[in-house]
């Protein structure tokens, strides 16, 4: 009889359930999306019960569509991260909606915190920059934005979580208050060498210590499903954030592996090792996975706007009806046309981490049309894919040599032929493209004992098309410069 892992991938807009068999094929999926709310400028949440009602729906859907006598072992979590809840420990009610990881409202207190001159400690400790980005501001937030919610929290009644905690609080029937080293590293609470929560962190955003969850490796036993939930006592066996479920699932096993997403942002993750290697360009050093209590670490670049820029030309300008239409339009460009789009929508991220930045399209001459339009904001995301990869070239000893690419936008083939021109380096598009779930399901598979060696899963990895770098340097040199003068015109300063 087949046997599955179950893998619950809780993402930025919808709630994801799939079904893996031990070969790493997909035996199953559901997916549901829930409401995005934007209650002021720059904020974003999401309401708790609808996450959880989420994930218990497509759970149940998925596992309902299992062949007769096909069974599940077990679960592993993948998660937004950074996304901050705070609830009640006796009843489980969260205390305010989920605070989602854009989510902007503490940029003041961030401020503060490096004008006063905290950001070394800080980014020596945690890898992080000090950003609204990450847990330990919003925490802070709701701790002094809620009604009471401070004293009850030093009284010990409540409860933080990340995303992946909350739900194992729910699914243990409160039994359980864990999370994983993935997920606590992009807090800024917890310290990535010690592999602890950092009381000086916990002090510098007034943060109780009773709040905070056990730190687990992304394999190990993470308590069981209460059978009312999903109909058996699944063991929950791993968890990780959804960029370093990514980079398992993507099977970046060894120092130099880099893996980039390209979905609504773009997020390109390389493993380092087990040493952390510090970043002097802005990229963040951050826990790529912990197993049998040995951390290993990747330097990370995040993109705010990948997909999103499509979405735009979609939605906004109106130029398609369709992403996919983006491919064959790009294809009608004459190569070398000068536009460029730079998709600062929200303010530009790594390197330039310029949040008062604004997006432009530029270079253009009579002889532009749509296609070149659309072809400049597919460039977009590769040149900020060269930003980030300069930028590694300059923090590591041996940066990476190819790249894994994953999420919806690397179904467009011209697009990845001009990500391996513009980078110089082999672009390989895996056969799963849906690698975060799959991460969840290898690290829960690892505990389950359907694995016992990195090296086993590695071997599971399959290319469904490699595309290899075919522009000559002069023209690739010329094309990124004029990237970075657009970039240099819509910067803030
Ligand atoms: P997320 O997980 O962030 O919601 P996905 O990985 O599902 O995103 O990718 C969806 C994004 O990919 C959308 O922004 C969409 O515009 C873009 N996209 C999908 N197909 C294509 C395509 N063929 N060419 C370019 N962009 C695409």
């Amino acid at each position: 009889m087949p046997s599955y892992i179950l893998a619950v991938d809780q993402g930025t807009t919808s709630s994801r359930a799939m079904l893996f068999d031990r070969g790493g094929q997909v035996a199953g999926s559901a997916q549901q999306e829930f409401t995005q709310h934007y209650p002021s400028d720059g904020w974003v949440e999401h309401d708790p019960e609808e996450l959880w009602q989420s994930v218990l729906a497509t759970c149940r859907e998925v596992l309902a569509g299992m062949p007769e006598g096909a069974t599940a072992l077990g679960l592993g979590i993948t998660n937004q991260r950074e996304t901050t809840l705070l609830w009640d420990r006796a009843t489980g009610e969260p205390l305010y909606n989920a605070i989602v990881w854009q989510d902007r409202r503490t940029a003041e207190h961030c401020q503060r915190l490096r004008d006063a001159g905290h950001a070394d400690m800080v980014q020596e400790r945690t890898g992080l920059l000090i950003d609204p980005y990450f847990s330990a501001t919003k925490l802070a937030w709701l701790l002094d934005n809620v009604d009471g919610a401070r004293a009850r929290a030093e009284r010990g009644e409540l409860a933080f979580g990340t995303v992946d905690t909350f739900l194992i609080w729910r699914l243990s029937g409160g039994q359980r208050h864990l999370t994983d080293a993935t997920n606590a590293s992009r807090t800024a609470l917890f310290n990535i060498h010690t592999q602890q929560w950092d009381d000086d962190l916990l002090a510098l955003f007034e943060i109780p210590a009773s709040l905070l969850p056990e730190v687990k490796d992304s394999s190990a036993d993470f308590g069981r499903v209460e059978a009312q939930w999903l109909g058996e006592a699944l063991p929950i066996a791993g968890v990780a954030g959804d960029q370093q479920a990514a980079l398992v699932g993507q099977a970046c096993f060894t120092p130099g592996m880099a893996k980039s997403t390209y979905g609504t942002g773009c997020f390109m993750v390389v493993n380092t090792g087990e040493e952390p290697a510090c970043s002097h360009n802005r990229l963040l050093t951050t826990v790529a996975y912990r197993l049998n209590g040995r951390t290993t670490y990747a330097m990370e670049g995040s993109i705010f706007v990948a997909g999103a820029t499509m979405q735009w030309l979609r939605d906004g300008l109106q130029l398609f009806e369709n992403a996919a239409e983006s491919e064959a339009l790009a294809r009608k460009t004459r190569s070398g046309h000068s536009v460029y789009l730079v998709p600062a929508f929200t303010g530009l991220g790594a390197p330039y981490w310029d949040p008062k930045a604004r997006g432009a399209i530029l270079g253009l001459t009579r002889d532009t049309g749509i296609a070149e339009i659309v072809a400049a904001g597919l460039q977009a995301v590769c040149y900020q894919t060269r930003d980030l990869q300069r930028c590694m070239h300059a923090d590591m000893q041996a940066p990476p040599g190819k790249l894994r690419v994953d999420g919806g936008m690397v179904k467009n083939s011209w697009v990845m032929q001009f990500l391996a021109d513009m980078l110089g380096v082999q672009v390989d598009r895996p056969e799963v493209l849906e690698t975060t779930a799959l991460g969840a399901a290898f690290l829960a598979g690892l505990q389950l004992g359907w694995y016992t060696s990195l090296d086993e899963l590695a071997a599971l990895w399959r290319c469904e098309k490699s595309f290899t770098p075919s522009m000559p340097d002069a023209q690739r040199e010329t094309l990124y410069q004029g990237w970075l003068d657009a970039v240099g015109r819509v910067r803030s300063h």
